[in-house]
């Protein structure tokens, strides 16, 4: 196995009230002040301070209002995903639901920028065994790479395909390039360590570690970062204990960490990952089309995304 020499940076680009459980919902968004453009940008300055480039997979409610963001973020050479337009748990789509979702968000992505939308990372990275067949519905949309599936231990997650790397999903609709959450463990006893409350908790030395077991194992490390982590000053939201701990710890030290790890690794966006190192995930395929037949949603409670007209 070769050495794996590249990692993926992924942003999810959102705002700090865009969570999963508990705190804000919908309703309340247009209602709150936004802080995700002044934490972009510092994130933005960083990225340009450690000659990285990253995938910022972006959720469409934002895009809608904060046009000027997404376009500079492209301009600044960074690639653009959809994180979905409602940043909802895939559990709560039917199969039109998400496709309408995933059609809108792709779709305003590619107008903002002329640019095309190759990859998705569903919220939550809550693609599992019994919603797999969103992936179908995801390679319909047009997507030629997912980052929605976090092998072993996830919050909203969890799916135990055979890769922990890179490798192809074959669905009903064509085949995706799947880049999995990076995690460490064995089987199920994986828990994610380069991403979110995961990253913020864990101390410098035991990530880096993980990053050069997997550059070992012929592996990137798939690191996601939020703008609202590198934020301590963001309005706290009313949450369980629990909750409260995820969301908030480690706050003030993420910034720090993660210009270590990025001047001490080499980064780069999805699609160059992807297009510079086949010999890593090309041979790796698995056939998801019995979970897709298996798998159901159930009912409906996401919204469809409005229509343009809707909004201002
Ligand atoms: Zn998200």
């Amino acid at each position: 196995m070769p050495r794996c020499e590249h990692n993926i940076l992924s942003v999810d680009l959102e705002d700090w009230f865009h969570i999963l459980k508990d705190g804000y919902t919908r309703k309340d968004w247009d209602g709150l002040d936004t802080r995700v453009e002044a934490n972009t940008d510092r994130m933005l300055a960083l990225f340009e301070e450690c000659s990285t480039h990253a995938i910022f997979f972006t959720v469409g409610w934002m895009a809608e209002r904060q046009p000027e963001l997404v376009r500079r973020v492209s301009r600044a050479g960074h690639e653009l995903g959809s994180h979905s337009y409602w940043h909802e748990l895939v559990r709560h789509h039917t199969r039109q639901s998400l496709a309408a979702d995933l059609e809108r968000g792709k779709k305003l992505l590619e107008d903002l920028t002329g640019a095309p939308v190759r990859g998705f990372r569903a919220p939550g990275g809550s693609i599992t065994r019994e919603t797999a067949w969103a992936l179908d519905v995801i390679t319909e949309a047009g997507f030629e790479f997912d980052a929605s599936v976090s092998p072993g231990y996830s919050s909203y997650g969890g799916y135990d395909t055979p890769f922990p790397g890179p490798h192809r999903i074959r669905t009903n609709a064509g085949e995706l390039v799947e880049l999995p959450t990076s995690t460490l463990g064995v089987g199920r006893w994986r828990i994610p360590y380069a991403g979110g409350g995961y990253l913020r908790l864990f101390p410098y030395a035991v990530v880096a570690a993980g990053v050069r077991v997997e550059n070992r194992r012929g592996r990137p490390a798939v690191v996601y970062v939020h703008p609202r982590e590198i934020d301590p000053e963001q309005p706290r939201m009313p949450l369980p204990p629990l909750h409260r701990f995820r969301y908030y710890v480690g706050l003030r030290s993420t910034e720090r960490k993660l210009r270590r790890l990025l001047r001490a690794h080499r980064f780069v966006t999805a699609s160059e990952w992807i297009a510079a190192h086949r010999e890593l995930w090309a041979a790796n395929l698995f056939d998801a089309r019995e979970h897709v037949a298996t798998s159901a949603p159930a009912a409906a409670t996401a919204l469809a995304p409005p229509p343009p007209s809707e909004i201002a």
